[in-house]
């Protein structure tokens, strides 16, 4: 057999590549304002023809390039942003992989005119479907000017998946916004079809969401500013009665990136409490600065999501100090305003591992209430844990022990599960019994056993997801088809939300428009023949619900969400090894007792209950 292995043509390769980095025009939008800003400009003008369809113009007073520069910009893994791999944990810059320009050549006709203050003449380069066209010396002020014609045109596929003129353009806004707020200190202007829609002069921060959303803004905002050891927090907040159905203009900046944040969001969301009505959602238009050492290097620094080496602690601060700005303008019962900072940071910065709070609550445990007394906790286990030896104390299957079990002898009543099972093995009997579609009962040592079937597997499912989240490998088994489902406006957003988690958790989720989703994949072992609209239905449903409890473990409501919507339902007829797999598994888990959302998952009867009711 001749060797089958070819390598891509580096034009294809692009293309590939340039998929993931560029699928919309909005996309390309937000790369090239990105390079006018790392390039120092303090004037930034953004050209689009056809909502960026036909041309998407970018046009800076930025540093610009030299004449190699210039050509060599379109090259993969081209940039000056960094030089070793050790320069990513302290990047400062917007960009650094070096893809975007070498992306965006790849899917279009690209025209760069560029000077640098030192030269007199300067650069045009064009380069189409990854190729350098020409390069030659051209007149152009300092500063580069970029121009991308007919993206796509090489990608049809990709082309004709664009959406309305309408949606592309409010994305390609969107962008503009979010760059637009982290730099107030630098003027925009945004042109549509010739027409000048966006004129956005160097202003300061208040002005400049004035003039984005509304000169009526200026009224509405009630400034945050709040300094720690480890963050510096500052922006604005809406006042309460602004808030809006939809959630809307939420801004969220770390060190000038925007992100997408929900555990952070809840943290300002949670300092309205109160305030605003449920389902209302404030605007806010927030900047955290911390050192880049305080941010999670593992996460994946060019994407919109972020981890701080202490969550829980940037939390309690953006909540204080929202609470803190609301209350000081007379919007919030003032309760703890009297501190000097909203919160008392007492950490040394340096030299002090950073560790989760002491009290941490574990959303899962469900303490045994009175009223529940299952007194099963022994000294240094958990509460609400059978540890092994109590469950061989309450099923031990494989012991030998002696027993009566005969009611007609007329000997005393006693049974052991060992007789169960010995015996129903040998006569090929039932160990399990399945009660009202709902029920498992099994005989224990000490008694019969009562298993709520659906909850049973919800814990089952919800300990297994855990644990492959926590080793990282949710496994996923790809669809033939992929689904498509499409979700209301509000779900959608939340899916949103939640998606990178629900990822992590074995799906694999494409946002297409319209809150419509594309499913290629789901969790491995999840029955394919599911009505996954339903599943994700469900679990949106849930973290919404749970989105008031939702602090930091927005994984944990996932993975809870997911194993309450696929647990098998009540009214499910099972077969014995069905049952018996249920039985098992549920005793393999940590807190067989309760669901994860507390409720009870089985009882026992003892003989005692039992002979009692049989006297
Ligand atoms: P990255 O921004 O990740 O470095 P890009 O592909 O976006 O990668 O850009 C490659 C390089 O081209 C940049 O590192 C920068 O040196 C140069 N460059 C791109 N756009 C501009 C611009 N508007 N002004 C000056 N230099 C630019
Ligand atoms: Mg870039």
């Amino acid at each position: 057999m001749s060797d089958v292995i070819k390598l891509l043509p580096d034009a294809v390769a692009n293309q590939i590549a340039a998929g993931e980095v560029i699928q919309r025009p909005a996309s390309a939008v937000k790369e090239l304002l990105e390079n006018a800003i790392d390039a120092g400009a303090d004037s930034i003008r953004l050209i689009i023809k056809d909502a960026g369809k036909t041309l998407i113009q970018v046009v800076d007073n930025g540093v610009g390039m030299t004449e190699t520069d210039a050509s060599l910009c379109f090259e993969r893994h081209a940039t000056s942003k960094i030089q070793q791999a050790s320069d990513l944990f302290s990047i400062r810059t917007m960009g650094f992989r070096g893809e975007a320009l070498a992306s965006v050549a790849a899917i279009a006709r690209v025209e760069l005119k560029t000077r640098t203050v030192d030269e007199q003449i300067g650069t045009e380069v064009i380069a189409e479907a990854a190729k350098l066209q020409s390069r030659n010396p051209c007149n152009c002020p300092k500063g580069t000017s970029i121009s991308v014609k007919n993206l796509f045109f090489n990608t049809p596929a990709r082309r004709n998946f664009l959406k309305s003129d309408n949606v592309e353009k409010r994305h390609i806004l969107h962008e503009l916004q979010r760059i637009a707020i982290a730099r107030p200190d630098i003027s925009f202007h945004y042109y549509q079809n010739n027409q000048l829609t966006h004129q956005l002069n160097k202003s300061k921060l208040k002005q400049r969401i004035a003039n984005l959303f509304g000169s009526n803004y200026n009224q509405r905002l009630v400034p945050v500013d709040e300094n720690t050891q480890i963050v510096k927090i500052s922006g604005f907040v809406g006042k309460p009665e602004y808030a809006k159905k939809v959630r809307g203009e939420q801004f969220f900046y770390v060190n000038q990136r925007y992100i997408r944040s929900p555990y952070l969001n809840h943290a300002v969301e949670s300092a309205f409490k109160e305030l605003i009505p449920e389902g209302a959602h404030p605007s806010f238009f927030l900047f955290l600065e911390t050192a880049p050492e305080q941010i999670d290097v593992n996460v994946h620094p060019t994407k919109t999501e972020i981890k701080f080496q202490d969550d829980n602690y940037i939390y309690q601060i953006i909540k204080a100090a929202v609470k803190r700005s609301l209350g000081s303008y007379n919007l919030s019962p003032s309760i703890d305003f009297e501190q000097e900072s909203a919160f008392d940071d007492d950490r040394p910065v340096k030299d002090r591992p950073i560790k989760p709070p002491s009290i941490t609550i574990n959303p899962d445990y469900n303490p045994f209430e009175t009223g529940r007394s299952h007194k099963h906790s022994t000294s240094g286990e958990l509460p609400g844990r059978i540890s092994p030896k109590q469950w061989e104390k309450l099923y031990p299957a494989d012991v030998d022990l002696p027993v009566s079990g005969d009611a007609d002898d007329g000997k005393q009543f006693v049974i052991s599960p060992d007789w169960e099972s010995r015996e129903a093995e040998e006569n090929g009997q039932k160990k399990f019994f399945q009660l009202h579609a709902r029920y498992i009962l099994t005989p224990v040592k000490s008694g019969i056993m009562i298993i709520d079937q659906q909850r049973a597997h919800e814990r089952i499912l919800f300990e297994k997801f855990n644990r492959n989240v926590a080793s990282g490998k949710a496994a996923s088994q790809q669809l033939l088809f992929s689904d498509q489902i499409r979700l209301t406006e509000n779900e959608a957003e939340i899916l949103k939300e939640i998606i990178e988690v629900v990822q992590d958790c074995g799906f694999s989720i494409r946002i297409l428009e319209n809150n419509e989703f594309e499913i290629n994949a789901i969790p491995a072992g999840l029955s394919e023949d599911l009505a996954l609209e339903d599943v994700l239905e469900g679990l949106i449903e849930n973290v919404h619900k749970n989105r008031e409890e939702f602090r930091k473990d927005m994984q944990n409501n996932v993975l809870r969400a997911m194993a309450k919507r696929m647990a098998v339902r009540h009214g499910k007829a099972l077969t014995e090894e069905e049952m018996s797999s249920i039985v098992n598994n549920l005793f393999a888990c940590e807190i067989p007792q309760f669901t994860p959302s507390g409720k009870i998952v089985l009882q026992i009867i003892s003989h005692l209950e039992l002979s009692e009711r049989f006297k």
